[in-house]
């Protein structure tokens, strides 16, 4: 158990096994490490890990075996070499720009990121002389055309929200390294079941395990995974520095969530293709944007790039957004929120909540559209989420 070699293992094994090593109490389950500080057998000893030459356990700001446990896990399902956990993915985001960046230098950002993620880039890293560039997800010539001498990385998520866009992460990749850049994506909405991005040539995965890796809606979390000089060298220091430690207690929540994620992801991705199946025969909706339909315009990409096509299902109405409203307000059991990857299905109107703080403008040019509505669809059985849709689509 405490010298496997869990490399050569399957995703779902690593998932359940990797990560916990049994301490001598022979226990089954990951214990909680609840303890701020440890103890050293002497003071040389303290001094020796102070200084760093001897590894071990000082404080839980920045190392305790229960967050270490999650951080072990994730790092091998994502196929990278470190991992390091953050109390929230913002955080985990905020950690990456803190440690990377410097004043003067500049970020290639996709504008279909999760709106926190545009205003730490834009008000601030921009505040401390750090510029952003927003471009088309999808559109390759723009990412390369944005890239100046001072770009740092790239940034992305795929398949974005709310739009369920795709993009090619190794063409991306390969842009980013002939400009010397890094090229760091954000795999929420896949989880490393679905999509595995540093295997596709990214340097840098951002991960809210506040969404599919809890799975139930209870902890807020957030990881970077990477290469360990990346991860060791440029954000650990910052973590330690920083503060936004992932707590014991949410990493052991996280550690669980994990044990079963392969197993909900695969049922998520059954009944979000089942939902975008039947919500594209319905005469009250006009169009329906899920990467497992061959009328996406990336049906091909999600099908070389994805294990699956993803649990988050949207779209539009014919009608405005007082339809949309009706929609969602006709509804009984599905949960008005604009949480997602929770096994309770969730049904949000993007462009009046997470996308309100955009101009109508850019809603326009991005593609949000008043009737759009976002469903995380959970694991309620696929009946039963039709039939409390049903009651809103017709009238
Ligand atoms: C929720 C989310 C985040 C932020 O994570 P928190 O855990 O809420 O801080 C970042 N990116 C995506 C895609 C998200 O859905």
């Amino acid at each position: 158990m405490n010298d496997f070699d869990w490399q050569d293992y399957s995703s779902e094994t690593q998932a359940i096994r990797a990560g916990h090593r049994r301490t001598s109490e022979g226990e089954h389950s990951m214990p909680i490490f609840a303890t701020s500080s440890y103890v050293f057998d002497s003071a040389e000893q303290a001094s020796l890990r102070f200084t760093g030459k001897q590894e071990g356990n000082i404080y839980s700001r920045f190392t305790n075996p229960t967050v270490r446990a999650f951080q072990e896990r994730l790092a091998l399902l994502e196929q990278g070499e470190s991992c390091l956990a953050f109390s929230s993915g913002m955080a985990a985001i905020m950690a990456v720009g803190m440690s990377l960046l410097k004043a003067g230098d500049h970020v290639v950002c996709s504008r279909s990121v999760f709106g926190n993620t545009i205003m730490a880039f834009q008000n601030y890293f921009g505040k401390f002389g750090v510029t952003t560039d927003f471009v088309n997800l999808t559109d390759l010539a723009a990412w390369e055309a944005a890239i100046r001498p001072t770009t740092r990385f790239l940034f992305l998520e795929t398949p974005s929200n709310p739009l369920i866009e795709l993009a090619d992460i190794s063409a991306l990749a390969e842009i980013a390294h002939r400009h010397s850049c890094l090229l760091v994506v954000d795999n929420v909405f896949c989880t490393p079941i679905l999509q595995k991005p540093l295997a596709l040539g990214a340097d840098l995965v951002v991960h809210s395990a506040t969404k599919y890796i809890d799975g139930q809606g209870r902890c807020v979390g957030g990881a970077v995974i990477g290469r360990q000089q990346l991860i060791e060298k440029e954000i650990y220091p910052y973590l330690r520095t920083g503060g936004a430690t992932m707590s014991a207690f949410n990493a052991w929540i996280f550690l669980s969530g994990l044990e079963t994620l392969a197993i909900r992801m695969q049922a998520h991705c059954e009944n979000a293709f089942a939902l975008a199946k039947w919500l594209e025969q319905q005469p009250a909706v006009s169009k329906v944007h899920y990467p497992g339909l061959e009328t996406h315009p990336q049906h091909e990409l999600a099908k070389r790039q994805q294990h699956h096509f993803g649990g988050v299902v949207s779209f539009e109405l014919v009608g405005g957004q007082e339809k949309a409203w009706q929609l969602i307000d006709a509804t009984r059991m599905l949960s008005i929120t604009a949480n997602l990857g929770d096994v309770k299905t969730t049904i949000t109107h993007p462009a009046t909540t997470t996308h309100g703080r955009l101009s109508p403008e850019l809603r326009a040019e991005v593609g949000i559209k008043d009737s759009l509505v976002r469903i995380s669809v959970g694991l309620e059985n696929i009946e039963d989420i039709k039939q409390d849709l049903m009651r809103g689509l017709v009238d």
